[in-house]
């Protein structure tokens, strides 16, 4: 898969790509991430990449055209950060990553001017309510997503269990050493007993996601043994509040 990321501040992704699981991946070619920065497409004497908005007001607006200029060289869907976007989450991330090519453009001071959106954009996407300097976190958030479910780059089962992925949150996890200043893991899991442990951790993630996100569980249809354990989850929180 191929990422492009338009942006005024190119260094920001430096860590981004240089790090970690997303380092690895672009090293093994599981992701080509291609930044690009959009003074490159600015051909005046200043490389001005942004102006002031018509109609007066404060804040300043990045300009159409070396916008326009950058995407003319890239396929794929164009994705515009932006805190006025669908939500992104775990489901748009499964869908993006089975593209070949994406482009995400980070936007800047008062966002980008609005041709762009209306003829370049496929999709708006925000990371949540509330409004950042810049559209730099955001294109790390959602490429960071799709990147660790792209083939190999981490292990199907891994990504398969953590939260929203089959609908639940994920289970709580527990490493060495056994028992710590006197807190003990829970025993099932030392026991050795893989069928105990799988309903175990079932269970728990159930526990979490009806606890604490039950517009999750309303979502989502439920097997025969979710059911059993549900019921058994809503007896045992019964008892402990009497
Ligand atoms: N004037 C814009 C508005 O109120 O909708 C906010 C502009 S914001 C200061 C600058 C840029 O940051 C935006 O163009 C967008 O790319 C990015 N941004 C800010 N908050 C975001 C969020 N919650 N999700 C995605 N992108 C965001």
């Amino acid at each position: 898969m191929k990422i492009n990321i338009l942006t005024l501040f190119p260094k920001m992704f430096e860590g981004f790509v240089s790090e970690s699981i997303i380092s690895r991946a672009i090293k093994f070619g599981a992701v080509e991430v291609n930044i690009i920065d959009i003074r490159d497409y600015c051909f005046d004497k200043h490389k001005q990449a942004d102006d002031m908005p018509f109609g007066g007001g404060n804040g300043m607006v990045m300009k159409p055209e070396p916008l326009f200029l950058a995407l003319e060289n890239l396929s794929g869907k164009v994705i515009y950060t932006s805190p006025q976007g669908k939500t992104f989450n775990q489901e748009i991330a499964k869908e993006l990553a089975k593209e070949e090519e994406l482009t995400i453009i980070a936007g800047h001071y008062e966002g980008i001017d609005e041709r762009v959106v209306e003829n370049k954009v496929d999709m708006e996407l925000s990371i949540g309510d509330f409004v950042l300097t810049g559209g730099e976190l955001p294109a790390m958030v959602i490429s960071d997503t799709i990147i660790r479910l792209l083939p190999d780059v981490i292990k199907k089962d891994s990504y398969e269990n953590d939260s929203f992925y089959n609908g639940f949150l994920d289970y709580p996890h527990y490493t060495r050493p056994a028992e710590y200043k006197g807190l003990r893991v829970p025993d099932v899991l030392i026991s050795g007993n893989h069928k105990k442990i799988d309903e175990w951790r079932l269970k728990e993630s159930l526990k979490r996601t009806y606890l604490r996100r039950r517009d999750l569980i309303e979502k989502r249809e439920l097997t025969k043994l979710e059911k059993k354990l549900l019921e058994e989850i809503k007896e045992e929180i019964k008892k402990e509040e009497v």
